[in-house]
């Protein structure tokens, strides 16, 4: 909760690894975890005369992150120098884009909703994000640290990241709360692995995001001064993070010590952020247009191509869930969480033609089998197809809800098919109609009087009957047929 009379205000920006093979200017490899500096070629190791050469599959990508983020590609960008000197950038120099991006005037709508102090979501709500921009970008290479601070520390370069594939993603200052900013960065990070445009890892350095806060009393116009928070690991320190800061400059400003321009970090073990190091007036980063590179452009078939080759987007997914299977609206965004779990759902909602029942047994048994075991939907040991025929049986009525839900917990711990299952468990229901009608015959011989009381209008035995019937089958005979054999018997 932010103190009343205040206001923060976020912008985020987000480093996306788009997901290619190779560098964006060279041939090399994309690799983690190789032979430090085994991935480089004169390209990326910036050696005087080796010219880079922009890879296809970089703008392909890039063009489906811009497309799944709601920005406009642009038809001509510009590759642009940007200037300055840091011992993992060998040129002293990054190739990214400055006043001509290759995406711009982005709208996006993600759900956002706040969170009461036990992490519980309140009501989710529709909000439009302005992202500005999304240049195309290269990565800087690592610096490496070793031993211990002040005794006999080494620094390495490696530069097998130097030269791979970014998309800078940064939006307006339009987010008011930390949770706003967290819901935000999870909706890229799905839509981005949704599309196949970047693992979107954020452990794996793959995404990374800072968030720009600052804070002003409510109905004031100009910014105040802004801190810029780096290297979060994670979405939820980022929140932590945010929601810090905001109470620290809220403290600062009214205790009139104003906020200095810096950038800082989340400490992670003291629970706050700290200075990492204190931000002159923007860099002067001489930004000038690459020479070794011609400007970019796309045409209109290409959009339109790569739009073709786009899955359906999950919010899109989401709408004709709720349309189509009559799902609410918090089961259906639960199954476009994650692509896997879309495409299980669908595939069981159409094999068992029962679309309700598979999103239940989806979102709680499956789910729960899940979580228990640590497998994702795709190691699910109980394919889709499985479980609609489980599904499925469950619709004859041949076998009742519970017995169901015990059935799938040994599909999955077995792999076996529902109907094995079954029958290992003697589930299996007594649905043969000349059966059930020689238990209705003995029940109804035996119970005379209640039969005439029925018969004679008191149609609440009816239930005492079926119980009967029932308790004589040991519980195996299928409801709805003891039901119609035992209309058509005591009506006669
Ligand atoms: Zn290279």
């Amino acid at each position: 909760m932010i103190k009343e009379g205040w206001e923060a205000v976020i912008g985020m920006e987000i480093h996306a690894q788009l997901a290619t093979s190779t560098k964006i200017f060279c041939g090399c490899a994309v690799q983690t975890g190789g032979e430090p500096n085994s991935n480089t070629c004169p390209v990326c190791l910036g050696l005087p005369g080796a010219l880079p050469v922009l890879n296809k599959r970089a703008v392909d990508l890039g063009a489906r992150a811009a497309l799944a983020l709601g920005l406009q590609i642009q038809e001509t960008s510009v590759f642009a120098r940007k200037n300055y000197f840091y011992p993992d950038l060998p040129k002293g120099y990054q190739i990214s884009q400055y006043d001509k991006p290759f995406s711009a005037n982005g709208k996006l709508t993600i759900m956002t909703a706040e969170r009461d102090p036990s992490g519980r979501s309140t009501e989710w709500k529709p909000m439009t994000i302005h992202i500005e921009r999304m240049h195309l970008e290269e990565d800087a290479g690592k610096n490496v640290h070793e031993g211990l601070p002040d005794v006999d520390k080494f620094s390495y370069v490696d530069l097998n990241r130097a030269g791979t594939p970014l998309g800078e993603i940064v939006t307006a200052p339009d987010f008011r709360t930390s949770w706003q900013a967290y819901d935000y960065v999870n909706h890229v990070r799905r839509v981005l692995q949704w599309v196949g445009a970047s693992d979107a890892d954020m452990e794996k350095g793959n995404l990374r995001c800072e968030a720009n806060v600052s804070v002003r009393k409510i109905g004031e116009n100009a910014f105040n001064n802004k801190v810029e928070l780096k290297n979060l690991n994670s979405v939820r320190f980022m929140q932590k993070a945010i929601e810090f800061e905001i109470d620290r400059q809220i403290t600062a400003h009214e205790a009139g010590e104003g906020v200095r321009q810096e950038t800082r970090l989340w400490d992670e073990k003291g629970n706050r952020t700290r200075v990492m190091r204190s931000k002159e007036d923007a860099h002067d980063y001489r930004y000038f247009p690459e020479p070794d590179l011609q400007p970019l452009t796309v045409s209109t078939a290409f959009i339109d191509q790569v739009k073709s080759e786009m899955p359906e987007l999950p919010d899109a997914m989401r709408d004709r869930m709720i349309s189509d299977y009559s799902l609410s609206f918090a089961d259906a965004s639960q199954l476009v969480s994650d692509k896997d779990l879309a495409e299980f759902y669908e595939t069981t909602a159409k094999e068992s033609d029962d679309p309700r029942v598979s999103a239940n047994f989806i979102l709680s048994e499956l789910t729960r089998e899940l979580n228990n075991s640590g497998k994702s939907v795709a190691e699910s040991p109980v394919p889709a197809s499985n479980l609609a025929e489980l599904i499925k049986i469950l619709g004859t009525g041949s076998i009742n809800n519970n017995q169901a839900k015990e059935v799938l917990v040994e599909m999955f711990a077995s792999g076996n098919g529902a109907a094995q299952v079954i029958k290992e468990k003697g589930f299996e229901q007594i649905s043969d109609s000349s059966a059930i009608e020689k238990l209705v015959d003995e029940i109804i011989e035996t119970n005379q009087n209640q039969v005439t009381a029925y018969r004679g209008g008191n149609e609440k035995l009816f239930g005492f009957f079926v119980g009967q019937v029932m308790k004589a089958s040991q519980g195996k005979a299928n409801p709805k047929i003891v039901n119609d054999v035992l209309n058509k018997k005591l009506k006669s």
